[in-house]
């Protein structure tokens, strides 16, 4: 049988697998970060109706600059954050992934590197390389918050083209503070401009924003033309399944990813259903208050049974720690229960899902406690088994 390493791919592909997160038809699935309420029936319709007239004219290209939805997304990130934002400086895609491969197409590329702080977001690695931007692993604290002293040495050392600032982070659900992301934009800058260059960008995915307890990054994109923040409609929003991600910079960097981007790579359809989506921000936005005190319980809960767990600021959580992290997978599972393992050592993730998905998770989680408790004091110690 021929495989991937049999075939002329690039060398920097060679040995590398696909983002892989378990697609597993079990009861209670929170491995994704999905919002686990589906979208209101009026909004259903609202889409079936805006798609019904977008269906009149599939005959005909869509509008290449999506020009409608941009603007209804600058209307909501002024709305939502007090900071005024324009269309001309918000750009759309599908889904952050592609907004952010876009940015790496744009400033990154052979010979260029890109820094993030590990454990991060699996997929700013993987899009690096595939648009043959060398990645750099920059350090974390044992807390998993950003050491602004060794990053910033980390920065002068590598000088990349690119930094991403994952804030709230995933798999760690940690914010960074303003303060942190202006002196790691300010590091990059001096240290690319000591090699000669003209800056660095500097990407805040905030695909978790909503949830935070600290206010949006948007307020340092002013005077800062090199700073992104990235947004999407796959977690606050509900519509993961939309493919729809969008970013807020100065409107030269749109200009600069304009070039890149393939012509009409919003299809009408989904231009019509964001469009819709965004009719109900605040219904659906209403929801995301729940899911953070649900999210604020998980944490209590885990702490009580005596779990180690990261102050979460996304609607997930991270959770440990385990001697044997695939065998703890193993048994949620077997208890009906999908998390994610992360490949951060020790520890777990899960997705804050409905109040019933987050107990069958809770009591899940302490029947495996006492299972691993029970087996320790009478010598079996759970076997090794292997997932993603
Ligand atoms: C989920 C997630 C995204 C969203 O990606 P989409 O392509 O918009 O679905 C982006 N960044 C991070 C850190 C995420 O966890």
């Amino acid at each position: 049988m021929t495989g991937v390493d049999d075939l002329p791919v690039r060398d920097e592909l060679r040995g590398q697998s696909p983002y892989g997160a378990p697609q597993l038809d079990v009861p209670v699935r929170l491995n994704t970060n999905e919002n686990p309420h589906p979208l209101p029936e009026a909004l259903v319709r609202r889409v079936a109706e805006r798609v019904a007239e977008a269906a009149r004219d599939l005959n005909r290209y869509p509008d290449r600059e999506a020009l409608a939805l941009r603007t209804e997304l600058a209307a909501y990130l002024t709305r939502s954050t007090g900071v005024g934002i324009q269309a001309a400086g918000v750009w759309a895609a599908n889904g952050s992934n592609e907004v952010i491969q876009q940015l790496l197409q744009a400033f990154g590329g052979p010979g260029r590197s890109a820094l993030g702080f590990d454990p991060t977001y699996s997929m700013h690695p993987l899009i690096s390389r595939g648009t043959g931007t060398r990645w750099i692993s920059g350090p974390r604290n044992a807390d998993f918050t950003i050491d602004t002293e060794a990053a910033v040495a980390a920065l002068h050392e590598h000088a990349p083209e690119v930094l991403f600032v994952c804030s709230p982070n995933n798999p760690t659900g940690t914010a960074v503070a303003p303060e942190t992301v202006v002196a790691l934009h300010d590091a990059a800058q001096a240290a690319q401009a000591a090699r000669g260059g003209r800056g660095a960008l500097v990407v805040v995915d905030e695909a978790y924003a909503e949830f935070s307890h600290q206010p949006s990054l948007l307020p340092l994109l002013a005077g800062r033309p090199t700073l992104v923040v990235t947004r999407t409609m796959s977690k606050a929003f509900g519509a993961a399944g939309l493919r729809l991600g969008y970013l807020a910079a100065d409107p030269a960097v749109v200009d600069a990813v304009r070039i890149v981007r393939l012509p009409y790579h919003l299809s009408a359809v989904t231009q019509a259903t964001a469009l819709a989506a965004l009719e109900f921000a605040e219904p659906l936005l209403a929801a995301v208050e729940e899911l953070k005190s649900e999210r604020d319980r998980i944490v209590a809960e885990l702490r009580a049974a005596g779990l180690d767990v990261t102050d979460s600021d996304a609607n997930f959580v991270q959770f440990g720690r385990f001697d044997d992290v695939p065998a703890v997978w193993r048994r949620l599972l077997d208890h009906g229960v999908l998390v994610r393992d992360n490949g951060v050592p020790g520890r777990l993730r899960v997705s804050a899902g409905t109040r019933r998905e987050n107990d069958a998770f809770l009591d899940a989680m302490r029947a495996v406690l006492k299972e691993t408790a029970a087996e320790e004091t009478t010598g079996i110690t759970p076997t090794k088994e292997t997932n993603q």
